[in-house]
């Protein structure tokens, strides 16, 4: 191995002898790193991931935060206003979540996405439709919260509100 004396591809002022085990461009120790196939510059480390699947952990938190507003107010919209005829925008609902999942997520896509888009559209058109019922009870201090619970576990309009709202919702992050 030779001891030449290297500079930094980005820091030109860094001596190194280190080099990218892909592009074998030397950099130094701050812009390498580890893979599972050894050293690489930040770029060569990039290329082999798919961006569009890549999604932090804050970033889904977030993601999931702004869903699941966007979820509960739409939610309150359709069965509030809209009333008897949302199960037949049922599709629009999930079309309209997965769409903000979507933006929210710089356009990407995947599993975790799908997964959020699911979690905010249930949670959302629960909370849309007996949300209202849950607070007034909970405001006049009532221990009969497990009837909104029931209601809401017989509601078969609902069900089949979630059910297409989530398919046409998660066809959105795909
Ligand atoms: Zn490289
Ligand atoms: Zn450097």
């Amino acid at each position: 191995m030779s001891s030449e004396e290297l500079h930094c591809t980005i820091h030109p002022d860094r001596t190194t002898l280190l080099r990218c085990g892909k592009c074998e461009r030397p950099f130094c120790i701050d812009c390498l790193v580890q893979t599972p196939v050894g050293l690489r510059c930040r770029e060569c480390a990039n290329i082999r991931r798919l961006p569009i699947y890549e999604v932090s952990v804050a970033r889904l938190a977030w993601v999931t935060l702004v869903g699941l507003v966007a979820a509960v107010l739409g939610g309150i919209l359709f069965f509030g206003v809209v009333g008897a005829f949302s199960l037949w925008l049922s599709p629009l609902y999930g079309l309209g979540i997965g769409e903000v999942i979507r933006w929210t997520a710089n356009r990407k896509r995947g599993p975790n996405l799908q997964l959020a888009a699911g979690f905010c559209i249930v949670v959302g058109a629960i909370l849309g439709k007996y949300g209202l019922a849950l607070l007034s009870l909970l405001a006049a201090g009532s221990d009969r919260l497990g009837l909104v619970a029931e209601a809401a576990g017989r509601d078969i309009w609902l069900m089949l509100f979630v059910v297409i709202a989530v398919v046409a919702g998660i066809s959105r992050v795909r």
